[in-house]
């Protein structure tokens, strides 16, 4: 089944009820979303002049902050048949061409704020076009003649998720027609019951949660809202509410944590928040002092996703009614959790050798289902290597109760996640390292209120020299996202060592905070 056809079902179900809204504002009727999707499609496989001549299983890249158009070119993909590569819009266009080049991408739908960017690129990417949105070729795509849905099976690769690797390079996980379908149904199975008057607000990246969270409301004929802020602001969160009641939004726990001291929010209190239905919180540790604030803002309406690029939206869950559940004799310990397997995954905690651990004990977290990605793009060995013995090894460190209720001790023990972020300390090592004052480097997490982990270096000068805080600043800036550098350099003899020469970041993430710490580098 290919998920496109949601879109051209809800077109015939759905005729003028409204299917993308700009704040208050519809865009699209599901009429003419379906016409739309149906054109791009078009336009994407038509081999003649007027077309992209794309075929089934190609790869198209959408680099844009959220926008309509992006829910368009992502289903006009989908309805040609071709795999969509949501790239993060905040990437640097060093990451952006490695993925660009690694998927094989032949064609970019990417916005004005990209255009530069992408236009170096395809002087140095022979081969790549590029669809700009809006713009005259957009709206020669959007006019095209529309396609036929393209048959696809649930194997077919739908969405090449890119997400890096703790070791070595991004990898891309393809996840097909079928995993995002399995995501979908056992958001309806644990979360949320979603109908055609309800409404999803794209306030986080489409290119990661909120475009997967995104899908089970597209299915429905939910109305996709994209908030004219570009982001998630109290005042007009109210605003919306009142226009699109039944709304369901993703955000991160950083998200949550500002929008639970919004004072237009804390001025009405749960209860004027009526139009407010689900809020979807994961990709990374809530804590718990910040979640007993914004149940007291948002009222009962949070549910928490443990979840992985791998197996899309499902590991485990806190649903909204275990969040009310407030006399549960271990409701704060729970609130600490991730909650229980989904309804269409196992899930197991195992030791080095992949056997079951007893309750309480701490190991890795396996996952076994339909919603587990087909595997990383191009990549056998590091896919064998993951899905060993058919079971997703996520690099998660937890334990599970006898209840079957999961807890992250630990994530994938060196990844940093920093205001809903991920970012692997490797690449920002890799890029200090280029650097011919540095020897040796380890970044690790520094907890931090605001963002909730920031990067912090530590950094061995090579003999005679000593990097300054400018020369260590440009070797981020040139390679990777302004977002990964770190916040704090510190100069250090030498990386504590195991007996295998592996770095022990545990160590330096101790040091953090104590008088063995040296001054950290100041800018000139
Ligand atoms: P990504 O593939 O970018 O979605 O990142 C997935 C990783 O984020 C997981 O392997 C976890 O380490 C972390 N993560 C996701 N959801 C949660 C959650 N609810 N609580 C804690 N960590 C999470």
């Amino acid at each position: 089944m290919n998920l496109a056809s949601w879109v051209q079902r809800n077109g015939r179900r759905l005729r003028g009820r409204p299917a993308l809204a700009v704040g208050t504002q519809v865009r699209a009727t599901w009429e003419a979303f379906a016409t739309e999707v149906a054109a791009v499609g078009g336009a994407l496989a038509d081999a003649g002049a007027d077309g992209y001549g794309l075929a089934p299983g190609d790869r198209v890249a959408i680099l844009m902050a959220n926008c309509p158009e992006y829910l368009v070119a992502q289903l006009g993909a989908w309805h040609a048949g071709l795999v969509a590569v949501p790239v993060n819009a905040r990437l640097h266009p060093e990451e952006v061409a490695y993925i660009l080049v690694d998927s094989g991408t032949s064609l970019v739908v990417t916005d004005e704020a990209h255009r530069a960017d992408v236009a170096d690129l395809t002087e140095r990417l022979p081969g790549l076009r590029v669809l700009l949105a809006p713009g005259a070729d957009w709206d020669a795509a959007v006019g095209h003649a529309p396609a036929v849905l393209v048959d696809r099976s649930p194997d077919d690769g739908a969405w090449l998720f890119y997400t890096s690797g703790t070791t070595g390079r991004p990898k891309g996980a393809l996840l097909t027609h079928g995993n995002l379908l399995m995501a979908s149904l056992s958001y309806y199975a644990d979360i949320d019951k979603v109908e055609a008057e309800d409404s999803v607000l794209h306030a986080a990246p489409l290119s990661h949660g909120s475009g997967l969270y995104g899908l089970p409301h597209l299915a429905r004929g939910a109305v996709s809202v994209f908030p004219t802020s570009g982001a998630l602001e109290g005042t007009e969160l109210l605003e919306l509410l009142d226009r699109w009641p039944g709304m369901s939004f993703f955000a991160a726990p950083i998200m949550i944590r500002r929008l639970a001291t919004d004072p237009a929010l804390t001025a009405v209190g749960p209860a004027g928040l009526g139009g407010l239905k689900t809020v979807i919180y994961g990709g990374a540790p809530m804590y718990l002092a910040d979640l007993e604030v914004a149940l007291a803002t948002l009222g009962p309406r949070l549910a928490q996703i443990y979840g992985q690029g791998e197996t899309p939206m499902t590991i485990t869950g806190l649903s909204k009614a275990d969040h009310a559940d407030t006399d549960h004799p271990r409701w704060r310990e729970r609130m600490q959790g991730v909650g229980f397997p989904r309804t269409d995954v196992e899930v197991r905690v195992v030791d080095e050798q992949d056997r079951e651990v007893a309750p309480g004990e701490v190991g890795e977290v396996v996952v076994r289902g339909r919603v587990v990605m087909a595997g990383y793009w191009q990549q056998p060995e590091a896919t064998a290597e993951t899905l060993r013995g058919g079971w997703l090894h996520t690099g998660d460190v937890g334990s599970m109760d006898e209840d079957g209720f999961l807890t992250l001790r630990d994530r994938s023990k060196d990844l940093i996640i920093s205001g809903g972020m991920n970012i692997y300390p490797r690449e920002v090592e890799e890029a200090l390292l280029t650097h011919p004052d540095v020897a040796a480097v380890a970044v690790v997490g520094r907890p931090d209120p605001e963002w909730g982990e920031s990067v912090v270096a530590f950094v061995v000068p090579a003999e005679g020299s000593s990097p300054t805080y400018d020369a260590l600043e440009r070797a981020c800036t040139e390679r990777i996202a302004r977002f990964k550098r770190p916040k704090e350099y510190h100069l250090v003899d030498a990386l504590p060592t195991n007996n295998y020469g592996k770095v022990l970041k545990r160590e330096l993430r101790e040091r953090l905070g104590t008088d063995s710490l040296p001054p950290a580098l100041t800018k000139r």
